[in-house]
């Protein structure tokens, strides 16, 4: 359904809130002390301070039952709240203070609230992650991103890659105190081995060269010193290189990201990082003769004709992916997933498997470019792309990724929900929807789905008991839908408000933060 065809949620500014009833049963709302209200900022009325003030015998043997203290900023009421971890829940009411979720309770309950948003036949979700994003790849797009990423819902990013000079002075803009945007975690540049990927030349400029062991271990310290929240370890590193990427990574406490090396077997890189990408490689290890071919490929990654670090990896994938493929073994991919329990696949569906579900041929592409910026607009709706932007149709690949995801969930293998935004025409926000629709397509239920964009992420940096789920203490980061994703993952697109940081914005005001 078209975005402007929505309803927008009704809302009112209650100016004199419900006293909440003592029942003795709920919990409270605020845990802030008692008549803390009568600080000048949250003025109570008289009448208030009366009720503040009598009870005071009762509340003595009901004391996690106040009546009193500020109201909550904000109430979302009568909603169905769905989370990865407690399903769907009918009929409650969330409150909000101060950037946290103060309580989730029974929506026959009284509140007070100064802020109120009917809930009623609506759906609240955790708010949702876009688990890999370059904020830098395209200037044009980096002012425009935090804005269209709080349209469509997204309201935490994890930057995978970018040059320091450029990515902290986004990552700066978007922390900075005032800003509406969303919460953002980031690399720095890819930690790339002697021939470097994206290195400026005919490609944007992302990565570092790590030739050797000494240059990896001053570049950890540099990006250390930047504040990086994770580290990521690119294709062309090599394992003496890896392992010393890993160990300083280990001993700052910062979680690794990455490619799999074309050097190494995923079933030995797996272990020794918390996330993949692409699912990229990793077809190269679920053959016959693994180690024949990481043999072959270490030969030529010596690469005596110096060719471009982009180059290079490109012949590589042309050699390798599509016959690995051909030559798959189910036993020795199985070896391979034993070896990623513990690490989060972000297979990028919606990039691997263009293709499939290319974004020209959807409904609404031209919605979509209408939101973004003007110049984007024009070079992404050209029609000399083709249905599919000029991508293959082979469909070999596209399949493979999406059997490979099926046969790592069914395994139990943990995968996280990303884009690669903005690169190959992956709107900021809205591809995240897109990437929802092709976990489920490849085999995901719709709440493993959500999962993959709330939860996952959040362990990937230890901040599953922050974000993730809708409970008591958690950040008020939450997105309200008209439509129920249980029943159809496309329905994450209804998005009627967003909480973020405990800021509430309705649609109109989502709509004011895009063209
Ligand atoms: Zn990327």
């Amino acid at each position: 359904m078209p975005m402007h065809q929505l309803t927008i949620p009704r809302r009112s500014h209650d100016s004199k809130p419900h006293e909440r009833e003592c029942d003795g049963r709920s919990q409270c709302p605020e845990s802030r002390p008692r008549l803390q209200g009568l600080d000048p900022h949250t003025a109570p009325s008289m009448s208030q301070i009366r009720l503040q003030l009598l009870p005071l015998a009762v509340a003595l043997v009901q004391v996690s039952c106040t009546t009193s203290g500020p109201p909550a900023d904000l109430a979302i009421q009568n909603v169905t709240v769905i989370d990865a971890v407690n399903g769907a829940r009918e009929a409650l009411t969330v409150l909000v203070s101060d950037g946290r979720i103060t309580a989730v309770q029974a929506a026959d309950e009284a509140v007070r609230a100064t802020e109120v948003v009917d809930g009623s036949g609506q759906y609240l979700i955790p708010g949702l992650w876009d688990f890999h994003v370059h904020l830098t790849y395209d200037a044009r797009f980096t002012e425009a991103m935090p804005g269209l990423f709080l349209n469509h819902g997204i309201t935490s990013i994890r930057d995978t890659g970018g040059p320091l000079e450029l990515v902290v002075p986004a990552v700066e803009g978007m922390r900075a105190e005032g800003v509406t945007a969303p919460r953002v975690f980031f690399a720095g540049p890819l930690m790339d081995g002697e021939h470097v990927v994206y290195d400026g030349t005919d490609r944007p400029l992302l990565g570092i060269g790590n030739p050797d062991a000494e240059t990896a271990r001053a570049n950890m310290a540099r990006l250390a010193e930047a504040g990086v929240d994770f580290v990521k370890i690119y294709e062309m590193v090599s394992p003496e290189v890896f392992a010393v990427l890993v160990e300083e990574a280990q001993s700052r406490g910062l979680p690794m990201d990455g490619h799999v090396p074309l050097s190494m077997r995923a079933r030995n890189v797996g272990p020794h990082v918390q996330s993949l990408e692409h699912l990229r490689n990793i077809e190269m290890d679920c053959t016959a003769n693994p180690a024949a071919s990481v043999a072959e490929r270490r030969r030529l990654l010596a690469n005596p004709d110096g060719i471009a670090g982009g180059t290079l990896r490109s012949q590589l994938h042309s050699m390798y992916r599509l016959p690995s493929v051909a030559d798959y073994d189910e036993a020795g991919c199985r070896e391979v997933l034993a070896s990623m329990m513990s690490t989060i696949q972000v297979p990028t569906l919606r990039l691997n498997a263009l293709s499939l579900q290319p974004p020209f041929a959807r409904s609404d592409w031209s919605e979509v470019l209408e939101k973004l910026p003007a110049e984007v607009a024009a070079d992404w709706g050209a029609p000399s792309l083709g249905p599919l932007g000029g991508r293959s149709a082979d469909p070999v690949f596209p399949n493979w990724s999406l059997f490979l995801v099926d046969l790592m969930h069914q395994a139990g293998v943990p995968i996280g929900a990303g884009t690669d935004t903005p690169i190959a025409f992956a709107a900021p926000g809205y591809s995240l929807h897109s990437e929802l629709e092709m976990l489920v397509r490849a085999g995901l239920s719709p709440i493993e789905a959500l999962r993959a964009a709330t939860l996952r992420p959040a362990e990937f940096f230890s901040l599953e008991g922050e974000m993730g789920t809708i409970e008591p203490g958690r950040l008020a980061d939450l997105v309200l839908l008209s439509g129920n994703p249980l029943d159809d993952i496309t329905q994450t697109r209804s998005v009627q408000a967003v909480v973020i940081k405990g800021q509430l914005l309705d649609r109109s005001e989502l709509d004011a933060l895009v063209r």
